[in-house]
């Protein structure tokens, strides 16, 4: 017979498979479901293994809590909007930050009341350094994820009028120089805490906290507009290794296969965006070091002209290639459902509809994939930025749904722009370009864009929902 700890590891190795299941699940829209389901199914049983270790009374105490946590967490998925998930997990990210921190300071206390003979026993066999290490790194990890967490709320919430939360970067002077002289700080209160073994002064773990607290606002918030996608995917990754911390701390390797599970992918998705946006890796997770400076001057492109919608009925209907590319405001308007109708009207005409999905399109990876998958449109015209780039020449009409930044043809051709380098979708290049917004306000990162003004571009102003809905009355 297996013994009870020996079942609590199988239980364990079974839990993270069903994770490393999930991942790999999550990875593709036809298999998302299933990622889903293995990683509930993972968690209940990593839950039931972790109780099978702890008493009775830990056991109620952690029901209750969890009764409550589910009760809060049910509340706030049912209520928020499709476009609120990046602010949401923004502010779960900062949750994990927090547990790691109030994990460390526990672990720190309970050291103080261990009896005297095991602290002895752990000094003799290097133990006790290691818990140390753990303990400070774990509450600094904890508290850059906590506070940067925060700010990447805010600048996603996009409502707050603080300059803090503002999605241009806000650079303090000498800003990089703060944060190299926070990291050497803080390495050199580890030495004095690691240093004071059993008899370890909170001082120096105090102010860690706080310099650690200051150092996630200073990274983030001098990180804008447009690299906020790898912001979010950076906390990610923090939250994983903040969980990693306290695994360590907690003595729990369940905990630790899965914060490294989530830090790996998390900072795989950070590189693939960078990748993706053209913008070194390093720079981005160092706050914006060593990005150039921009001009964000407002320029005057000249006119702009417009169109109504039935005059972009006409112009799709003696059209035989449409490109549709989405973004945010197709997610605010909630207009996926009357884009799809849309193709499904043009399509029966004979008309070739594709969709161009950048890769930062929306709030959050895969964003605008998630919505046409909710709509129903067929995913094999459904491609990414790369794989129809070169087609945008040899297309009729392009409609741009909510798209700004995505579509903004800066990027590439005005070296001092704050977004210049980031692949763009060239639709600048096929005949026609419609623009469906409510105003001419810029995008996300706070950007002009040039490609209104352009002779092939029109506006149809107006909520993308009831334009691309008129349209497909008109049709
Ligand atoms: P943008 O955020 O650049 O622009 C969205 C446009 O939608 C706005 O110009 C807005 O114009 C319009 N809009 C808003 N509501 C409506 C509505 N109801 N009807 C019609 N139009 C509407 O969108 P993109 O998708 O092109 O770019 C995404 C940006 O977000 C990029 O800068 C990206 O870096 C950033 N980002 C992406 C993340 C990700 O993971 N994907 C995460 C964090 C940030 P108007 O107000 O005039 O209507």
């Amino acid at each position: 017979m297996l013994e009870a700890s020996g079942l609590t590891y199988i239980a364990y190795i079974l839990a993270a498979l069903l994770f490393i299941l999930a991942l790999a699940g999550l990875s593709k829209q036809e298999t998302a479901k299933f990622g889903c389901y293995s990683g509930m199914v993972g968690m209940v049983i990593a839950l039931l293994a972790t109780f099978s270790k702890i008493s009775a009374g830990a056991i109620g105490i952690t029901i209750v809590a969890m009764l409550i946590g589910a009760a809060v967490g049910l509340y706030v998925a049912r209520k928020v909007a499709m476009t609120q998930m990046p602010e949401l997990i923004a502010c779960l990210h900062s949750f994990v930050g927090l547990a790691a921190v109030l994990v460390g300071y526990n672990t720190y206390i309970e050291l103080g009341v261990m009896p005297e003979d095991m602290i002895a026993e752990m000094q003799l066999n290097g133990e006790l350094g290691i818990h140390l290490v753990e303990i400070f790194l774990g509450v600094f990890i904890g508290a850059v994820t906590f506070t940067g967490s925060i700010i990447a709320y805010g600048k996603l919430n996009g409502t707050y009028k603080l300059a803090i939360f503002k999605s241009a970067p806000l650079m303090i002077p000498f800003c990089h120089w703060v944060n190299l002289a926070a990291i050497v700080v803080s390495f050199l209160l580890m030495l004095v805490f690691v240093g004071g073994g059993a008899e370890a002064s909170a001082f120096p773990l105090v102010l860690m906290t706080i310099i650690a607290l200051a150092f996630g606002v200073n990274l983030v918030v001098a990180i804008g507009g447009a690299d906020m996608p790898v912001v979010i995917s950076m906390l990610n990754s923090y939250s994983g290794w903040a969980a990693v911390a306290s695994g360590f701390m907690l003595d729990n390797d369940l905990l630790i296969v899965t914060g490294a599970l989530v830090g790996s992918s998390g900072a795989i998705l950070s590189y693939i965006m960078c990748e993706a946006m053209n913008r070194s890796f390093i720079s981005v997770i160092a706050g914006g070091f060593g990005n150039a400076p921009t001009n964000t001057e407002e320029k005057d492109y000249g006119e702009y002209r417009e169109l109504k919608c039935n005059e972009v009925a006409e112009l799709l209907k003696n059209s035989s290639s449409v490109i549709i590319a989405p973004g945010y405001g197709m997610a605010v308007a909630q207009a996926q459902n009357a884009v799809a109708t849309l193709t499904e009207k043009l399509q029966a005409r004979g008309i070739t509809v594709r969709f161009a999905i950048h890769p930062v399109a929306g709030r959050l990876p895969g964003h605008m994939n998630v919505l046409l998958a909710e709509a129903k449109v067929p995913y094999d015209i459904v491609l990414e930025m790369d794989e129809i780039n070169d087609d945008f020449e040899n297309t009729d009409v392009v409609l741009v749904i909510g798209a700004n930044d995505t579509v903004n043809p800066a990027a590439a051709e005005d070296p001092t722009s704050p977004i210049a380098g980031m692949p763009v979708l060239e639709v600048w290049k096929a005949k026609n370009v419609v623009v469906f917004k409510r105003s001419m306000n810029p995008g996300y990162a706070g950007v002009q864009n040039p490609l209104f003004y352009k002779e092939n571009s029109a506006m149809c102003f107006g909520d993308a929902k009831k334009t691309v809905e008129e349209i497909v009355a008109d049709i």
